[in-house]
C-alpha cells in the first residue's frame, strides 16, 4: 500500500515592518504574538504530534524583539525551542537587494549568536514576499553550517523564475481568474542545490505562496483586504469547522493540481499564516482541522511542522538529480525603492562609509561610540527591509495612514546616517588630542591595498575655503581639497592611507594657484571644440569626450590598456538620464500584472480585450542647454552642463576627472518634477564590449559585481 501524500503545514507571521499597521505597532504586536505562540505551545505540548501547535519564526527580529521586551518568558521560548515546537530560522528580515553582503552578514549575528549560547539549532533561512537577495546568500549561510534555504517569493508583476513561462500562484487562478487564461500555469515548488559566487552552497526549497494555507482553509481564509484596525484580527469570526468545509474542498484539489503540472513528491510544504493578512496572529483553529482531517482522510494527511521538519522530509527525496544553479538572484519589483530614490542614495552612502565606521569605532573602544554604531546599524538594516508603504497607498492615497509609514520610513534611513555621523564624531574625539597645532581635521582608515582614497567630508563648523588652504598631515605633506557640494559644505580630497593605520590631517593656509594654470598641470591637454562638438578631459588614468549635446560620453579610454569603454552606437549615450513615464490610459495597472499577464500570454480574452492598443511608456532624454563649462580644480577637473525637457525639468550633469586616482564620476542633480502616473528613471551605460550586449566582470577589476551599483 503506498504511503499517504503528506502535507508539512508551516504557520509562521509574514514580517512587514508597517504596510498592515504603523511600523511601531508591528513591534507592540509580535510581543502579544508571541505571547500567544508560548499559550498554544503549552496548551498542545502533550497533544498527538500532527496537530501539535508549532511555530516558524519566519524572522529572527520576531524572537530578538519579544525576547529583549519580555525576558522573563525566555525559559518558556527556549523550553518549546529545545522540544521542537519553535523553530528559529536566521533571517533577521526581509530585505530589498539593496542590501550589500556585508550587512546581510551582520544581520545574522544576534540569531547565531543566540542559538550557539543556548545550543539551538539553526539550519534554515526563509525568506517571504521578497523575491531577490543577494546572491553572497549562499555563500553566508554555507559559511554559517546553514544548509537549508527556502524562498516563498511573490511573483506579484512578474513570473515564477524557474517555473513555465507566465506560472502564477495558485491563488491567483482562484482569486484572479477572470483574468488569466483558464491554462494559465501555476508555480511547481522545487528543490535545487543553490552556489554563490565563491562556491557556497545550500538546499533552496523554492515554495509557493506564505500564504497558500489560508487559501486552501487549513487556517482562516478570512481576507482583510478592506480594514486594518489595531485588533482587526477579532472580526474573524469563521469556526474551525467552517475552515475544514473549504479545506475538504480546496487542499484534494490543489494536490491535484500539483500533480498534473508534474510535481514529482508524495509530500508537500504548505504555508499558512494564524489568519490571513501579513502580521498575522498565531492561531489554533489549524490544529482542530488537521485532527478533524486526519480522522477523516487516509489518502492524504496533515501535520504540523517546522521548516526543518520540512527539510528532513524534503532530503529523504535526493536523488541526486537536484540541478545546481549558480545564479544571482536580483529583486524584480522593490517598488518602495523606485519611489525613494533619494532614500536609496542616502543608503548607499551610508553603505560606503560603513567600512571605515566600524574601523574607527573598533579603534576608539570608546562605549558610547559602539552604541551609536550599533544603533546605526539596526536603523538601517530598517531602512533596507522590504516594507515601504502602507497596504492602502493605492486603495485609499488619501489615508493618513500611508503618510505616516512614508515618513517613518524615510527616518530610518535618516537615523541611520545620523547615529553613523554620531558613532565616528564620537570615535574621533576619543582618538584625536585636542589642542595641538595644526588641530586634526579628520582621520581616516585605509588599507594596504588602498593606496589613494576620495575622502568626502562636512566642513562642519570650520570656515574651510579650498582656494586658499590645504590639508596638512602628520608628517608636513599638504594635500589639497576641493568642493564636492558647495552649497551643502562638502569637500573633497585624495589622501594617502598608505599604512595600515590611522592618519590625522589639519589645515593651513596655502594659496594655490590660478585655475587655469592648475589645468594645464594636471590635465596635459584639454580643449573645447564646439566645432568638433566634443569637449575632452584627460589624465594618464582616463580619457573623456562629452557629446554637448546630450551630456553623455561618446568615448571613455582607458590610459593603462587604451581600451574604449564606450559603444557610441547605442541608442542612449553613455551616462545619458533616460525617463520612462506611463501614458496608457490604465495608468499604474497598464505596467502591472494585467500587462504582465498580456505579455506573459496567459491573460484571459476579456483581459485582453480591455487593454486599450497604443503606447504603455515614453522615454525621454534631456537635451543640453547652452554651452558645456569645464572648471579645474585640484583634486578633479569637471565639465558641467544643464540639460532641460518638460517631463524632467532641469538636471545638471557634472562629469569628474579625478588626477591622482583613475576615477571618473558622473554627477547628476536632478531636482524631479512630481508624477502622479507610474514612473522610472535610469542611467544608461552602454559599454563597449567584444561580444555585443556582454561585459565579463573580469574585465572591470575596479567594478563592484556584488550590488547593484550600475541601476543606481
Ligand atoms: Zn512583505
Amino acid at each position: 500500500m503506498p504511503s499517504p501524500y503528506t502535507i508539512y503545514v508551516m504557520q509562521s507571521a509574514h514580517t512587514d515592518i508597517g504596510y498592515t499597521h504603523a511600523q511601531e505597532q508591528i513591534g507592540l504586536m509580535y510581543l502579544e504574538h508571541y505571547d500567544r505562540v508560548l499559550d498554544l505551545c503549552r496548551h498542545t505540548a502533550n497533544a498527538p504530534e500532527p496537530q501539535r501547535f508549532k511555530w516558524t519564526c519566519e524572522t529572527s527580529w520576531q524572537a530578538r524583539q519579544y525576547l529583549a521586551a519580555r525576558p522573563e518568558r525566555e525559559e518558556d521560548f527556549l523550553r518549546y525551542a529545545r522540544a521542537g515546537q519553535i523553530e528559529l530560522t536566521a533571517s533577521y528580515l526581509h530585505f530589498t537587494d539593496l542590501i550589500d553582503a556585508d550587512a546581510y552578514r551582520r544581520s545574522l549575528r544576534w540569531v547565531v549568536d543566540y542559538c550557539r549560547r543556548h545550543d539551538l539549532p539553526l539550519r534554515c533561512a526563509l525568506h517571504g514576499d521578497i523575491n531577490g537577495w543577494p546572491c553572497a546568500v549562499a555563500d553566508i549561510l554555507a559559511d554559517l553550517d546553514i544548509p537549508y534555504f527556502c524562498s516563498q517569493i511573490h511573483v506579484d508583476s512578474a513570473t515564477d523564475p524557474l517555473g513555465r513561462r507566465g506560472s502564477v500562484h495558485y491563488q491567483w487562478t482562484r482569486e484572479m481568474g477572470r483574468m488569466l487564461r483558464p491554462d494559465a500555469p501555476i508555480r511547481v515548488p522545487q528543490a535545487f542545490w543553490w552556489y554563490g559566487p565563491a562556491g557556497g552552497r545550500v538546499l533552496h526549497w523554492l515554495n509557493e505562496h506564505y500564504l497558500l494555507g489560508n487559501v486552501l482553509g487549513v487556517s482562516s481564509p478570512q481576507p482583510f483586504g478592506a480594514d486594518k484596525t489595531r485588533y482587526f484580527t477579532e472580526t474573524d469570526h469563521l469556526s474551525a469547522d467552517d475552515l475544514y468545509d473549504r479545506a475538504r474542498q480546496e487542499v484534494p484539489r490543489y494536490v491535484e493540481r500539483l500533480r498534473a503540472e508534474g510535481y514529482p513528491y508524495d509530500a508537500l510544504l504548505l504555508s499558512t499564516g494564524g489568519f490571513y493578512v501579513d502580521n498575522a496572529p498565531p492561531d489554533g483553529r489549524w490544529l482542530d482541522v488537521i485532527a478533524r482531517w486526519n480522522a477523516e482522510h487516509e489518502d492524504i494527511v496533515l501535520r504540523t511542522a517546522t521548516l526543518g521538519e520540512w527539510f528532513d522530509a524534503l532530503v529523504s527525496h535526493d536523488t541526486g538529480a537536484w540541478p545546481r544553479y549558480h545564479v544571482a538572484w536580483p529583486d524584480h519589483w522593490a517598488h518602495g525603492l523606485g519611489a525613494a530614490t533619494a532614500r536609496v542614495a542616502q543608503a548607499r552612502r551610508t553603505q560606503r562609509r560603513r567600512a571605515d565606521a566600524l574601523a574607527l569605532v573598533a579603534a576608539a573602544n570608546e562605549p558610547a561610540a559602539t552604541a551609536a554604531l550599533e544603533m546605526a546599524l539596526e536603523q538601517e538594516r530598517l531602512a533596507l527591509e522590504h516594507t515601504f508603504d502602507a497596504w492602502c497607498t493605492t486603495a485609499r492615497p488619501a489615508a493618513a495612514i500611508n503618510a505616516f509609514q512614508q515618513a517613518a520610513k524615510e527616518l530610518t534611513f535618516h537615523r541611520a546616517e545620523l547615529y553613523l555621523d554620531e558613532a565616528i564624531g564620537t570615535a574621533l574625539r576619543v582618538m584625536i588630542p585636542l589642542g595641538v597645532a595644526p588641530a586634526p581635521l579628520l582621520r581616516i582608515h585605509g588599507t594596504e591595498m588602498d593606496e589613494a582614497r576620495v575622502v568626502h567630508f562636512d566642513m562642519g563648523d570650520l570656515r574651510l575655503d579650498p582656494r586658499s588652504q590645504v590639508l596638512v598631515a602628520a608628517d608636513g605633506a599638504l594635500y589639497p581639497f576641493q568642493y564636492d557640494a558647495a552649497e551643502l559644505s562638502l569637500v573633497v580630497a585624495v589622501l594617502p592611507t598608505r599604512a595600515a593605520a590611522l592618519s590625522s590631517f589639519g589645515v593651513v593656509a596655502q594659496p594655490m594657484a590660478t585655475p587655469p594654470d592648475m589645468c594645464a598641470a594636471h590635465r596635459g591637454s584639454h580643449m573645447a571644440t564646439p566645432a568638433a562638438a566634443s569637449v575632452e578631459l584627460r589624465t594618464e588614468g582616463w580619457r573623456l569626450r562629452v557629446d554637448p549635446a546630450t551630456g553623455g560620453l561618446t568615448s571613455l579610454r582607458e590610459g593603462s590598456t587604451g581600451r574604449e569603454w564606450v559603444d557610441a552606437r547605442h541608442a542612449q549615450a553613455f551616462g545619458q538620464l533616460v525617463h520612462e513615464g506611463v501614458v496608457h490610459p490604465l495608468g499604474r495597472q497598464a505596467v502591472g500584472n494585467v500587462a504582465r499577464f498580456i505579455a506573459l500570454d496567459v491573460a484571459s480574452d476579456e483581459l485582453r480585450a480591455g487593454f486599450a492598443q497604443g503606447p504603455v511608456v515614453v522615454h525621454t532624454s534631456p537635451a543640453v542647454e547652452g554651452e558645456p563649462h569645464v572648471i579645474c580644480g585640484p583634486i578633479f577637473d569637471v565639465i558641467e552642463m544643464v540639460a532641460a525637457e518638460p517631463r524632467i525639468r532641469r538636471l545638471q550633469i557634472a562629469w569628474r576627472l579625478y588626477h591622482a586616482l583613475p576615477l571618473v564620476e558622473l554627477v547628476l542633480n536632478w531636482d524631479k518634477v512630481w508624477s502622479d502616473r507610474p514612473e522610472a528613471a535610469y542611467v544608461a551605460f552602454p559599454f563597449a564590449t567584444e561580444e555585443r550586449g556582454r561585459l565579463a566582470p573580469s574585465a572591470c577589476p575596479r567594478c563592484d559585481w556584488s550590488s547593484r551599483s550600475w541601476a543606481a
